[in-house]
Order: C-alpha cells, then structure tokens, then sequence
C-alpha cells in the first residue's frame, strides 16, 4: 500500500458506478476482513473480534454470500468498501481504488465526466481572476470600501482570492469559451430573458476551495439590503457542501503542527484569525457540522475546537451538534466568545494573547452538555431525568478510559455516587446490547419507539435491495417527513434521491454512516421476502403519519364537533390498522 494514499474529498474523476459493482462482486468481503481480524466459521456467517470496539467474546459477524459485516456489539457494520473507509480512514474514492488494485478491476474514468469536471473547476479559476478584476474597478469601488472599512488589508484579500461581481456581469466571454453544459452545470449561471447570466449579483465573492486546493465553488456576500446575506454555489458534481469545509486547503497544513482544529461560524472568521496567525480554522458552508466534516477534520489532526457565539444561540448550537460527534466517536471542545463579540471584535480588542487566553478556557463539549441539563433541573426528579439523558449518551461512548472519565465527572456534577452511576451505565449497555441481539433473533418485539424505528429502518433496507422500479413504487406518497426517527429520514431523503436520479444505490450504501445503520437487517436472513416487509412497513409508516397527522388537528381545533369527529375517525383507522397488521405478528 506504499504511496497509495491520496486524500481527496472531491473527486474531479468519476468512478463509474458500473466499476463500483463489478469492484463488490470480484471482493471476497471474508478474504478482505479476515486478512486483519482473524474469522471463524459460525453457521452461515464468520465471527471474530470486532476491530471497532473492544471485546473478549466475538460478536462481529461477516457474510460473506451478502457482502456485509455487522458488530452486534457497538453496531459497525456495512460492505467492503465501508470495511475499508472506517478501517484504513480512507475517503470513498481512495477505498474503492483500494480494492479495484486488490481484485484487479483496472477504474478507467468516465471521460465525459471528467473533462466537465476539469472545464467547471477552469470555469471556477477565470471567474476568479475576473472578480478580482472587478474589485479594483470603478464598479467595484463601493464594494472595496465596504471591505476596507471592515479593516481588510490587500494583503488578506489577495491571499483569500477576495473579489466582486457588480449587476448584469456580461457573460458572452465566457459562452465563447464554455460549454453551455459546463456553465449550467457549474451551477453558477442561470438561463435569463436575454441569455445566460451569472447568479451572483453585485456581490463580494469568495472562492471556496477543496481539500486540493481546486476551486470549486463561490460565497457571494451582499454589500447592499439585498436578502440572502450570504449566497453559496448550488450543489454540484465537484461541490457537496456536506463534505467542504472552507479553508481546509490552507489550514490543512496548520493541521500537522498544531494540535487541533478551529471550526467558526463565518469566512471572513476564518480570514481575520489566519491574519492573526490562526492558520487552523475552517468554516462550514452554512450548514452546521456533518458527520463528513468531521471525518474530515479527523484525518488531519487529533482535537476539533468549535468557536461559537457567547449568547443563548450559540449555546444551543453548540448542544445541537453533540449528537453528530457522538455519531463519529468524536470528542470536541466548545469554546464561547464573550457575548456580543465576534472573532473580529474579539481579536481587535484584545489581540492574539486573549484570543489564546480565551482557547484556554475551553470545555469539553460532552461535559458542557452535562452542564447545561443539569442547570435546567429545577428539582430533584427533573435531575435525575437528565441524568438519565446524559448516561444514555455516555453508554455509546466507545473508550472505557473516556467512559471512566466522564463517569467520574458526572457523579461529582450531579452529586450522585460514582458505583451506582458505572452500574447504571453498565446495565443500559447491557440492555442495548441485548436489544440488538433480541432483534437479531426475533425481528424485534421491543417496546413501542424501537417497533417504529424498526420498522422504519426495515423499509428502508429492503428499499436498498429491491429492484429499483419496485423501490420507485414502494416510495410514492411516503415522504422522509412521515419518519420518526429523525435518522431514518435522513437516510430515506438520500435513498428516494437515488432511487429518483437513477444513481447506485452501493455508493450510498458504501456510505459508513449509511452502512451501520442498515447492516443488521442486510446480514440477516429473517427478510427474504423483501417485497412483503417492504409493504408491511410502508403500511405502518404511512398509519402513523395519519395518526400522527390527526394528533396535531384534534390538538389545534377549538370546534368542539370538530374534535369529536376527528377523534371518532382517529379510532375508526386505529382500529383498521390493528386489522391489517395483527394476523401477521
Ligand atoms: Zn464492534
């Protein structure tokens, strides 16, 4: 494997989707796994110690007829491709390069593709150049004096690639030279009354780069009224703003020396602190911070640090965002502003040594959260139900050094004793795991939330293995909102984008995120009869949306006749959907 690295988080070169399948098909999936986690036969399957947690007795199980692995004891689980990803901590396109050079499938790329790739990103470096040129214009005056009256040197927006488009930029330059494909696929044009015309209008543009350095898209930021503030490229080929993080082309060096990362809130953030020195903060694209970015992050260094505002905003953002760290394994440190101060204001104020000063101050993001449930605790029952919340959390947590940690906080926090608490925690990690194995053994019978997820999670996967017309159909009139778990939507929304865009449905299940959540039901062999499961869930799904639906009117109608005929009717589909689903239980 020596030089075969390359981290690449956008992947100008498309691998086809046809190479991904014949890559599955030619990978012994046991060959592959057993090559670093030694497997013993068991039944059907093989089992070995997981490599993804620590464990005495074997409960990672690999299938090698299905092409899946799943841990029934931390819940990993997914194909080759994701096996390998979460493994070595290679990137998608890294992982199947990986395995098309072990079973010997030469990737040739899709050339069209490819060529389009190349002429977006030379598209995204002329119109750089010309924004650049427009800045220091007379039409890019007022823009140039916003920019300085925020105390933006030349210097910084030199080194920033900083520029502006005014209204109505003439685009016949660049349909000479383009591709109309290109340039509607660069998503930065749009078709007009009298022609193409650039959808950034009289805006600040920043570049925005890749992990290479490649630019692949633009925020346009308003000088005037003009709503949005910001304006970021349209999702494209080269750009899925679920995986950029701004400036992590530059701050990737930073990376290697120091010890952690910087995520703030805006670009200009990001330019400000780099000017003061801080070359290791990048910024999301709007969006708060996915399991991808911090994969991403992950590769380059050991600590994440997450900037946020000092006010009850940044407060919840910060707590919003612990569930996604929890999801990687990951374990960051917030770090408040004081309120009403931006990095800006901040670093104008009280320089480089504060803005250190105040880093030092920084919390640990699960004990933050501790922190702020137990503050909202009025009383002693509401304490023990975040308590509760909390611990909940804590038996996810994969190290039993951190666990140990954490454990030891949180007693001394609630004031409750430590043994009782470490039992506690070891029971609910027992009963999770025990519900995993129940599950496993009789398709599930567990309580009322888990029977929804469950059957949520079921529609889904056999979504992913049925033939993609019948999938189709199975999708009409359910929409990701009628999910209750919030996860499960999720996943849906990027199955039905799949299913309706004709992609393949192995990238999306070669997704490690994706993989885990789906690989119980994939390995196992309670669902041959896909197309009746898939039915059987839909059905609940879609009585639980109605019920659900009926819920919210009985509770917003005043009309007391109203209420009574929707209850009535309540009842009515209640007692139907019992009908329907009961012979099969
Ligand atoms: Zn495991």
């Amino acid at each position: 494997m020596n030089g075969f690295f390359c981290a690449t988080e956008v992947e100008p070169l498309k691998i086809p989707d046809t190479k991904i399948d014949e890559i599955l098909e030619q990978t012994d999936i046991y060959q592959l796994i057993d090559e670093v986690v030694p497997l013993k036969k068991a039944g059907n399957s093989f089992k070995g110690l997981c490599p993804f947690h620590t464990e005495k007795t074997p409960s990672f199980n690999v299938h090698p007829d299905k092409g899946y692995f799943h841990c029934f004891g931390c819940g990993e689980g997914g194909n080759s491709i994701s096996f390998v990803m979460k493994y070595h901590n290679f990137a998608f396109p890294d992982a199947v390069r990986f395995l098309g050079e072990r079973c010997g499938v030469t990737i040739e790329y899709d050339q069209n593709a490819s060529q389009d790739a190349k002429d977006i990103v030379a598209l995204h470096d002329e119109l750089t150049i010309d924004s650049r040129k427009f800045l220091y214009s007379q039409e890019g005056k007022t823009a140039l004096n916003y920019l300085y009256k925020r105390s933006f040197t030349d210097k910084l927006l030199e080194e920033f690639l900083v520029g502006y488009f005014p209204a109505n930029v003439d685009t016949s330059k660049y349909v000479r030279k383009y591709d109309k494909s290109v340039l509607i696929n660069s998503g930065l044009f749009k078709e007009g009354k009298y022609g193409l015309r650039l959808m950034f209008y009289d805006r600040v543009m920043i570049p925005v780069k890749g992990v290479t350095g490649k630019t692949i898209a633009f925020s346009g930021r308003t000088i005037s009224d003009q709503q949005p503030k910001y304006i970021n490229s349209p999702e494209t080929e080269v750009f899925k703003k679920r995986r950029v993080l701004y400036n992590m082309d530059k701050a990737k060096q930073f990376l290697r020396k120091s010890e952690f990362a910087m995520v703030v809130e805006g670009y200009f953030d990001v330019m400000r602190l780099s000017e003061y020195g801080f070359g290791n903060c990048v910024a999301s694209m709007g969006t708060s911070l996915t399991s991808e970015h911090i994969s991403l992050l992950r590769r380059y260094t050991g600590d994440i640090y997450m900037l946020f505002d000092g006010d009850q905003a940044g407060y919840n953002s910060a707590l919003k965002s612990l569930e996604t760290f929890l999801m990687t394994d990951t374990f960051p440190y917030v770090v408040f502003l004081p309120e009403g101060e931006d990095p800006d204001s901040f670093l104008a104020k009280h320089g480089k040594d504060g803005f250190e000063q105040m880093l030092g101050e920084k919390k640990d993001l699960f004990l933050f959260a501790a922190e702020a449930l137990l503050k909202k605790s009025k009383d002693f029952n509401a304490k023990l139900r975040s308590l509760d919340k909390i611990k909940n959390l804590l038996v996810s947590v994969k190290s039993p050094y951190r666990k140990d940690h954490y454990a030891a906080k949180l007693s001394a926090m609630y004031q409750v004793d430590e043994n009782t608490l470490r039992k506690d925690i070891d029971i609910s990690a027992a009963k999770t795991t025990l519900r995993r194995t129940e599950y496993s053994a009789q398709n599930g019978k567990t309580g009322n939330r888990s029977m929804t997820y469950f059957c949520e999670r079921d529609f889904v996967a056999a979504l992913v293995q049925l033939p993609e017309d019948v999938s189709l159909m199975m999708t009409e009139n359910i929409l990701p909102e009628y999910f209750n778990d919030r996860k499960m939507s999720e996943i849906y929304k990027k199955v039905l984008e799949v299913l309706e865009n004709g992609d393949n449905i192995n990238v999306l299940l070669s997704t490690p995120d994706i993989a885990k959540e789906l690989s119980p039901v994939l390995v196992s062999d309670l669902n041959s009869d896909l197309y009746r499961t898939a039915a059987a869930s839909r059905e609940k799904i879609l009585a639980n949306s109605i019920r659900e639906s009926m819920n919210r009117k009985i509770k917003d109608t005043s009309d007391m006749g109203e209420k009574r005929r929707l209850l009535i009717e309540k009842f009515r589909v209640k007692k139907q959907s019992q009908e329907k689903t009961e012979p099969e239980d």
